[in-house]
C-alpha cells in the first residue's frame, strides 16, 4: 500500500503528526510530495524571501527525508486549483491509497483541501491532521460554545485545557527497510522572485531546535525585561521557523518545560511571558477559524470601514522606506526592508503610525509587511495589524494612539538600535537622538535626514476626528 503525505506549511521531520502517521505502517510505500504555487503565492504578497527560505528548506527537507527512504516529489503549478487538479492525477499515477497532510488554517488553503477531498473521494483515504497549533481551532470557547474575541479569558482558558492535552512531541520516522537508496534530483528554483536572506536565520531544522534550547537555556529567564528592547535581542527570533512549520509550537512547549518545568504555575516568570506569546499566536489562528472575513481583508468591527482613510502615496512610500523623519519608525522599518524580520514592540509603532499619524488605510501596512517578512503569516499579520488600526478582535480602542517619540524613549533610550540603522544620525547626541532635528538647530548642524512627515500632535486629533466621524456614521 502507498501512502503520499503531502508537505505544505510543515517543512520538518521530527514532530510531523501527518508525516508520523503515515509511517505507523511498517510495510507502507512512503512517498512525499511538495507544490509549488507561484501564482497563489503572488495573490497572498508571499515575500520573496520567504519563498528562498522556503526553497532552502526544502533541499534540506529532501534530504532529511531520503535518508529515510522516503522520496520527495516537487512539482511546480501555478495556484491551488491547478494543484488539485495535478495531485489527483498523480495519486492516481503512484497508486496512492492514503493521503496524509497538516491542516491549515486560512480560507483559501481550506478551501482547497475541501475541492481536493471531493476530488479523490471513493479512490484515496484522505487523513488530516491538527499540527501546527498546540490546541485545534474551535476546541478552546466560551461557555456558549463560541470563541473568545479577548485576548486574557481566552488565555485562561487555554491553558486550563492545555494541562489535559497530548502535546507531546513525535519523534521523526524511523529508516523505512524496505526502499532501495533515494535519488535525489536537484529542485528547481521556483518561478518565483527569489531574495537573498542574509545569515541571520540559519538554514535547516536542527539550527531552528537550536535556537530554541539555546533560548530557552539562556535567555528566556530575562525575556519581561528584555522583550521589549529592539536593541537587546531579547526575544527568540523564531518567529520565521514557526511560520514555515520547520518547528512546531510543541516542540517550543515541551522545551520551555524541560528547561523551566514550573513555568505554568509561576505566571510572573520571563517563561510564562514567552508561553503567553505563544498563546497569542494560537489565539490569532483560532480567531481566523472562527471570523473567516479576516482571510478577507475585512475588518472585524465592521463600523471601522467608515473611517476616511487618506490617499496620501507619498507619505506610505516614506514610511515604507524609513523616511518618515521619525528616527524609531524609520529604523525599524529600515530592519525589515533588510533582513525580513523586525522586532514586535516595532511592528506595533510602525502599525501604530501608518494608521494613527498618517491616517492610511491599515491594509496597506498589512499587505507591505507580508511583502517583505521572513516570517509572513497571515493569522499573526492580520492580528497585529487589526489591534494596531483598532479595527480587530480585542484592539487597542481607537483613542489609545502611540507617540512615536516617546515610544522610541521608552525603548530605545539611547538610541543605540536607531544609530545601528538610520547613519544619517551617527553624529546626534544620544539624549537628542529621538528628535535629531531639534538638535540640528539649535548647533546649527546640517542633517541628511528627512524632516516629520507629519505632526504628530496635529495627526492625533485628525485621526480622533475621522474615527469618531466613522462611529457616528455606522
Ligand atoms: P518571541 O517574542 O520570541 O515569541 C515567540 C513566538 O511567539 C514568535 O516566534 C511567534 O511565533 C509568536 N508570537 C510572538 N508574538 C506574537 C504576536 N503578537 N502574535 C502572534 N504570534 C506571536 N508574527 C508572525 O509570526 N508573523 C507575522 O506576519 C507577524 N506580523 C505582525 C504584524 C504586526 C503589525 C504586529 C504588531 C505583530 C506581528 N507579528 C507577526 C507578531 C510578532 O511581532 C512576531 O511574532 C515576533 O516579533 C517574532 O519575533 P520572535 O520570534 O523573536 O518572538
Amino acid at each position: 500500500t502507498t501512502h503520499l503525505v503531502w508537505f505544505r506549511n510543515d517543512l520538518r521531520v521530527t514532530d510531523n503528526r501527518a508525516l508520523h502517521a503515515a509511517c505507523e505502517d511498517p510495510q507502507a510505500r512512503i512517498i512525499a510530495v511538495f507544490i509549488a504555487t507561484p501564482e497563489q503565492w503572488k495573490r497572498h504578497e508571499m515575500a520573496p524571501r520567504q519563498a528562498m527560505f522556503i526553497y532552502q528548506h526544502l533541499q534540506v527537507l529532501q534530504h532529511a527525508l531520503a535518508e529515510r527512504g522516503i522520496p520527495l516529489h516537487y512539482h511546480q503549478c501555478d495556484d491551488f486549483a491547478d494543484s488539485v487538479a495535478w495531485l489527483k492525477d498523480f495519486c492516481k499515477a503512484e497508486k496512492v491509497e492514503s493521503l496524509f497532510y497538516n491542516k491549515q488554517y486560512e480560507i483559501n488553503e481550506r478551501q482547497r483541501d475541501v475541492a481536493l477531498e471531493k476530488a479523490v473521494c471513493g479512490s484515496v483515504v484522505c487523513q488530516a491532521f491538527d499540527d501546527s497549533l498546540l490546541l485545534p481551532p474551535g476546541s478552546v470557547t466560551t461557555g456558549n460554545g463560541e470563541m473568545y474575541k479577548v485576548y486574557t479569558p481566552f488565555r485562561r482558558a487555554f491553558l486550563s485545557r492545555l494541562t489535559e492535552s497530548d502535546s507531546r512531541s513525535l519523534p521523526a520516522p524511523q529508516i523505512r527497510e524496505h526502499t532501495g537508496k533515494v535519488v535525489i534530483h536537484p529542485l528547481m528554483p521556483f518561478d518565483y522572485p527569489l531574495e537573498d536572506i542574509g545569515d541571520d536565520f540559519a538554514v535547516g531544522e536542527e539550527a531552528a531546535r537550536n535556537q530554541l534550547r539555546r533560548f530557552c537555556r539562556e535567555q528566556v529567564q530575562d525575556y519581561l525585561s528584555q522583550r521589549d528592547l529592539p536593541a537587546a535581542a531579547g526575544t527568540s527570533s523564531l518567529s520565521p521557523y514557526l511560520a514555515i512549520g520547520v518547528l512546531s509550537p510543541r516542540q517550543c512547549l515541551n522545551r520551555l518545560r524541560t528547561e523551566c518545568p514550573q513555568v505554568l504555575e509561576k505566571t510572573d516568570s520571563g517563561a510564562f511571558g514567552w508561553l503567553n506569546e505563544l498563546v497569542w499566536r494560537e489565539f490569532y489562528r483560532h480567531l481566523i477559524v472562527a471570523w473567516p472575513k479576516l482571510c478577507k481583508h475585512q475588518p472585524f468591527l465592521e463600523w471601522t470601514d467608515n473611517v476616511r482613510w487618506r490617499h496620501a502615496p507619498d507619505d506610505l512610500q516614506a514610511w515604507k522606506e524609513g523616511k518618515t523623519g521619525y528616527p524609531i519608525v524609520d529604523a525599524a522599518m529600515r530592519q525589515l526592508n533588510t533582513t525580513g524580520w523586525m522586532h514586535n514592540r516595532l511592528r506595533m509603532i510602525v502599525a501604530s503610525f501608518l494608521v494613527k499619524d498618517l491616517l492610511i488605510n491599515w491594509r496597506e501596512g498589512e499587505r507591505y509587511f507580508m511583502s517583505q517578512l521572513l516570517d509572513g503569516d497571515l493569522a499573526a499579520n492580520n492580528g497585529g495589524w487589526q489591534w494596531g488600526a483598532s479595527t480587530g478582535t480585542d484592539a487597542a480602542p481607537y483613542f489609545r494612539i502611540f507617540n512615536p517619540t516617546t515610544q522610541g524613549e521608552r525603548f530605545d533610550k539611547a538610541g543605540r538600535f536607531i544609530k545601528a540603522w538610520v547613519p544619517e544620525l551617527s553624529d546626534v547626541p544620544e539624549r537628542d537622538i529621538h528628535q535629531p532635528h531639534r538638535w540640528a538647530e539649535k548647533y546649527r548642524r546640517v542633517l541628511d535626514y528627512p524632516l516629520p512627515v507629519i505632526d504628530h500632535a496635529q495627526a492625533r486629533k485628525d485621526t480622533l476626528a475621522a474615527f469618531e466621524a466613522a462611529k457616528n456614521r455606522s
